[in-house]
């Protein structure tokens, strides 16, 4: 059992459902969906959360085949995509707050209504409690780092997304052998409506990970959260000036803090956070320091694959320091501040 994925651990082991799955068996009731009716909808949704809350712990309680649930023609999964496509029309999916109608423009991540994805493969690459991990690299990003490590990724859209189609890739990928369906990319919020609409297609019992910058709004917290069994989130700045001068993004501090938490009382988290040279003691001191005393016991992944690429390479003069990879004295450091504050490092 993986201290701080306990649960996880066991979906792998098919001793326990995955919560999209869960969600999926809770009969809903469909209304059509409009500006006017998303109020109802989203009524609806509370409603059946607290059944969906109950239903997770009963679940919990033994174990179950997920080859013997019933699925209804209608769920609580089937309502929350048909939220998301709602809230597509003003979208606040991320801290960004655009607000604009998706079907008609686009705000800051550049992403319509249609989702693009780059690559979907067994990763080897990824934490050990996750591979063979079937990760989906979705295009797009909601931040732009001076640094992006996928550059390749985030400035392009590459195939279009088939929801059933990929439905059907991640049960390959599971019978080839992946652990999990990992949604990345760039980022996987922003993409949130066609990755509710992917998980309708799937029957099987697969663990759901959330690759996430953890720059979601609460709304889109509030329906996500339901579906996924690890937060893979990225915790990258101790202080909203650099996450300002770097990712552009204002209120980081703030935002993602408050998304940890929410995160860690609902589900399982793995927390990664990668050391960037001189941002030792403004960063990864005070984000250790913080998940002792917030979220204690957290699986935490301490990154030093830090490579100065994208626009550091191009301006090396203008992001100095950050333009050159971690010293040895800095990974010395930053595993010294995981002993202080006692952190459940992957190892
Ligand atoms: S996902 Fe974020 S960045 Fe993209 S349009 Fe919505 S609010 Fe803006």
């Amino acid at each position: 059992m993986i201290p701080g994925l306990e649960r996880y651990s066991l979906v792998c082991e098919g001793k326990r459902i995955a919560r999209f799955l869960i969600a999926k068996t809770i009969e809903a009731e469909k209304t059509e969906c409009n500006d006017e009716t998303l109020k109802e909808m989203l009524k609806q949704h509370s409603e059946l959360k607290k059944e969906f809350r109950k239903l997770v712990k009963e679940f919990d309680e033994e174990e179950t085949d997920a080859g013997e649930l019933e699925f209804p023609e209608y769920s609580f999964l089937h309502l929350k995509a048909d939220i998301l496509r709602e809230m597509l029309h003003g979208c606040t999916f991320c801290e960004r707050r655009c607000g604009v109608d998706r079907y008609t423009s686009k705000g800051f991540c550049r992403c319509g209504v249609k989702s693009y994805y780059a690559s979907e493969f067994l990763h080897m690459g990824e934490e050990p409690e996750l591979i063979p991990s079937h990760t989906i690299f979705f295009n797009r990003c909601t931040f732009s780092c001076v640094f992006c490590q996928n550059y390749d990724i985030v400035y392009d859209d590459d195939y279009p997304v088939n929801p059933e189609e990929m439905a059907k890739v991640i049960e390959i990928r599971f019978f080839q052998g992946s652990r999990n369906v990992n949604f990345v990319g760039g980022n996987p919020d922003q993409h949130a409506h066609t990755i509710l609409e992917i998980l309708c297609h799937v029957s099987l019992s697969i663990p759901v990970v959330w690759n996430s910058n953890m720059y979601h709004s609460e709304e889109l917290a509030e329906v996500v959260e339901d579906v996924v069994d690890v937060w893979l989130g990225d915790f990258k700045y101790g202080q909203d000036s650099c996450a300002e001068r770097y990712s552009r993004v204002k209120n980081y501090w703030k935002v993602v803090t408050r998304n940890f938490k929410r995160a860690y009382e609902n589900g399982e988290v793995l927390l990664r956070h990668l050391v960037m040279p001189n941002n030792l003691e403004c960063c990864t001191y005070r984000i250790a320091e913080w998940v002792s005393r917030n979220i204690p016991g957290v699986r935490f992944n301490m990154m030093f694959q830090y490579r100065p690429e994208f626009m550091v390479r191009q301006h090396p003069e203008k992001w100095k320091g950050i333009a050159r990879r971690l010293t040895k004295e800095e990974m010395e450091r930053a595993m010294e501040i995981a002993r202080i504050f006692d952190l459940n490092l992957v190892e």
